[in-house]
């Protein structure tokens, strides 16, 4: 089939590398570059924590987060992304203050889900041989079956994949005006198709009049004194905190990280995301000062070496929300519309994107 794709965000690419496999050929348009640096699915940091969402999520999160895991490594095989996921478990702290809101909030996931009995309590000596830049802690929870994917290096692999496709035809820097069943406009003209997936995040709000946008702010930080190897979520009053490992700083990246490596002086430190601020508020502009002194005081008291990282990036984007934080699938004819990942797109993405395939355009398949 000859397929539209609007919006090459995280939703856009899963679904294109799903349809490539499947033999169609695709359309991808996107507002931004085909880099994919505008879309939340680059600013997120790619954390795949069903169990540690579960506190303000629904199970539904949990169940399609485990299936999102199975799927995840060989869609970043086929990309050529080998490094780019780990699921090594997660770290979960608290400062000294918090540590029985910490155990309230591991009681509350122990009470949703029968899986969650497995969360381990660490003290002192076992975090130490865990992750032993993290021993100043007198104890932690591991969640074992977490871990995340190298959101920007999905986004950077998966574009130079599709661009390499000869079924692709990657239509940039063009933005959709209207999306109706299979035909795109694009400039006052309409274009058809067998089919329509309507991928575009936030910029779908002249078709969804409740889908809101969150803002969230991230630091990349490099620092050659700590190494932490598995994401660590510091329990915070006000955010779900969480730093994030991506290995050295710019191995496997393209030059454009490299430059900012060069800044910072420190070519073969790890790098590390810290987030995320999650604002009521449709605001890209950058990084405020209150959300920078609450992200860097919480990664300070982790590790007091984390003063002398070098701040190489801020991010700043917004999820794309329904009022239940809920993901959203909507079937018509030649059309599917997949929206409201919220803080779960890398979470979610694969196994929302098979749901709808089933859903809608294979069935058109299996009804044949
Ligand atoms: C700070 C932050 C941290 C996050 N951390 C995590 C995390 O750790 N784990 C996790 O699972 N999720 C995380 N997320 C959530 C995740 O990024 C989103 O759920 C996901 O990116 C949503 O995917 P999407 O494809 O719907 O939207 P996007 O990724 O934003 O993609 C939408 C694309 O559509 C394009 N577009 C919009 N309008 C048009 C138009 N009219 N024409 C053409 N193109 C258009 C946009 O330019 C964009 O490229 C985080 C998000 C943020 C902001």
């Amino acid at each position: 089939m000859n397929i539209a794709i609007v919006g090459a965000g995280l939703v856009g690419r899963v679904l294109a590398l799903n349809l490539l496999k499947e033999g169609h050929t695709l359309t991808l348009f996107e507002k931004g570059s085909k880099e994919g640096t505008q879309a939340a699915g680059f600013t997120a940091a790619g954390m795949l924590a069903p169990f540690a969402e579960l506190e303000t999520a629904e199970s539904v999160i949990f169940e399609h987060g485990k299936r999102s895991i199975q799927l995840w490594p060989d869609l970043l095989k086929e990309i050529g992304l080998f490094d780019g996921y780990q699921l090594n478990g997660t770290v979960i702290t608290a400062h000294p203050q918090d540590m029985s809101e910490l155990n309230h909030f591991i009681g509350t996931l122990k009470h949703k889900v029968k899986e969650a009995e497995e969360i381990e309590m660490l003290d002192r000596e076992s975090l130490g041989s865990l992750e032993s830049d993290l021993e100043q802690h007198s104890s932690a929870y591991f969640i074992k079956d977490e871990g995340y994917v190298d959101s920007q290096r999905f986004m950077m692999f998966s574009g130079n994949y599709l661009d390499r496709s000869a079924e692709v035809t990657w239509r940039e820097n063009t933005e959709v005006e209207t999306i109706a069943n299979g035909t795109v406009t694009v400039n006052g003209k309409e274009e058809r198709f067998d089919w329509v997936f309507d991928a575009r995040g936030l910029g779908a709000k002249e078709h969804f009049d409740d889908l809101r946008g969150v803002r969230g702010e991230v630091y990349w930080l490099e620092s050659t004194d700590i190494d932490i190897s598995r994401p660590t979520r510091i329990l915070h009053p006000r955010y779900k905190i969480y730093i994030v490992p991506r290995g050295n700083g710019c191995e496997g990246m393209d030059m454009a990280y490299c430059d900012e490596c060069k800044i910072s002086q420190t070519p073969h430190s790890k790098r590390y995301i810290v987030g995320a601020t999650e604002i009521e508020s449709e605001d890209t502009s950058p990084m405020s000062v209150r959300s920078s002194m609450e992200l860097l005081s919480a990664v300070f008291a982790v590790n007091s070496n984390f003063g002398e990282a070098r701040i190489v990036n801020s991010e700043t984007n917004c999820r794309p929300a329904f009022r239940d934080n809920l993901p959203r699938i909507e079937q018509d004819e030649k059309l599917t519309r997949i929206n409201g990942l919220y803080r779960h797109g890398y979470l979610l993405a694969p196994a929302i994107v098979e749901k709808a395939l089933n859903e809608g355009i294979r069935s058109m398949f299996d009804g044949a």
